[in-house]
């Protein structure tokens, strides 16, 4: 049974002060907050087995090895990836579609197309503005409307067979829509062209499994989960990371070295050059434990709750306006009062202890579209109340107050 207050006890930060209130978390879209139960793996790694993996034949190595290897098999069945090797571990999200647009320098030539979409957060947009830069390949955009949906009508125009990369985030960071990339999936493929799906903000709400949607890559963060930061995934088909050069050089991702020549380790070693983030990968594993232990399809009925009552709650106060107004989204909420400027209500809200996040969100160009220069973020978690949505409200309208 999810009980919320049960639940909250499992997070030691929920119950400290910021400012002499009672700290309520709502920038839960920048990062999650950490379980004790997560808390626990990393100091136990810490504690009692710290050492290099892969390499050593003592116990401590052994034991790590071992059990950073049974993180990636957890990762592989929350994915449902085919093969455990299909999951390269990457430092996140960042890391992952910065290895693929690397790997993509090697196939592609003038006059290809990329597409992106307009909903894409600057880690999907730079590295393959850079990616086109370096190949001559040419970066074409799957506009939005104005509730914040990708228009899908003028995605199939983009499509023709020049069309060799597709890159949409699942969910948007800034406005919280769940994109419909089965269809985007399937029409890129009817072309194709490979598609490669950032799951950055999907993970904590949705379980994706990689083969149903058949998407060719699913990147994710482990700290967008309630897992560390400085440690993410890059879910490949086998097929295409066969294909693709390796990202880094280094020990770990070599076969046989020699001044003349150097052969590769096989999958999924190949893009893992150094030492990885070994507590990490390990902690990443927890974190799924401990999200599938609270249940996926009860975070989805409670967050869905927060979000609905949190959407009639802040539209009651006058002059407030909500970006991201699709029926397909997440427990975010990105908006703005009247003319204030985001930053400022952000300061007083931090006051009161409770922390949004203001600004463009990485991700210029939908504040651009909606001609603003930013938007006050509140995104819920399943360890959220509806008190503190309460909170929210009251606090968002003593700010209105004191800056109108
Ligand atoms: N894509 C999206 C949609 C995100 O929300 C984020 C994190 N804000 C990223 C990519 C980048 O993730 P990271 O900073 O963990 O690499």
């Amino acid at each position: 049974m999810f009980n919320v207050e049960t639940i909250r006890q499992d997070f030691p930060i929920l119950s400290r002060k910021v400012n002499g209130k009672p700290l309520v978390y709502f920038d839960n879209a920048a990062t999650s907050q950490t379980p004790q139960q997560v808390i626990d793996v990393i100091v136990d790694y810490y504690s009692n087995y710290n050492a290099n993996i892969h390499r050593g034949v003592h116990t401590l190595s052994q034991e790590a090895t071992d059990l950073y290897e049974a993180a990636r098999h957890k990762i592989q069945a929350h994915f449902n990836a085919k093969h455990a090797h299909e999951i390269i571990f990457t430092s996140g999200t960042t890391h992952g579609i910065n290895l693929v647009a690397n790997g993509f320098s090697s196939f592609l030539k003038k006059d290809d197309e990329v597409i992106v979409s307009a909903l894409e957060h600057h880690s999907n947009i730079v590295p393959w503005q850079m990616l086109c830069e370096r190949t001559g390949a040419i970066l074409k955009v799957i506009p939005m409307n104005e509730d914040g949906e990708l228009i899908l009508s003028e995605f199939d125009a983009l499509l023709s067979k020049n069309t060799k990369l597709v890159f949409v985030n699942h969910v948007s960071n800034a406005l919280g829509t769940i994109n419909p990339i089965e269809y985007i999936i399937k029409k890129s493929h009817e072309v194709g062209a490979a598609v490669l799906i950032d799951g950055a903000q999907s993970t904590p709400h949705i379980v994706p499994d990689v083969q149903a949607l058949d998407a060719d890559f699913y990147v994710t963060s482990a700290h967008k989960i309630c897992g560390p930061t400085g440690v993410g995934m890059l879910y490949g088909k086998e097929a295409w990371l066969k294909k693709l050069p390796p990202y880094q050089g280094g020990g770990e991702m070599i076969d046989e070295v020699t001044f003349e020549k150097t052969t590769y380790a096989d999958l999924p070693h190949k893009f893992e050059a150094g030492t990885p983030n070994i507590c990490g990968g390990i902690a990443f594993g927890a974190a799924i434990d401990y999200m599938n232990n609270v249940g996926f399809e009860n975070i989805s009925v409670y967050e869905t709750e927060l979000l609905t009552y949190a959407t009639e709650k802040l539209l009651e106060i006058e002059g407030l306006k909500i970006y991201g107004t699709s029926d397909k989204k997440t427990s975010v909420i990105s908006f703005n009062i009247e003319d204030i400027h985001p930053y400022d209500v952000g300061t007083i809200l931090d006051k009161l202890g409770i922390a949004v996040r203001t600004g463009h969100h990485c991700a210029q160009p939908i504040m651009d579209f909606y001609k603003i220069p930013g938007t006050i973020r509140a995104s819920f978690s399943f360890y959220n109340t509806k008190a503190e949505i309460d909170a929210l409200v009251e606090g968002v309208k003593k700010a209105k107050m004191m800056l109108s």
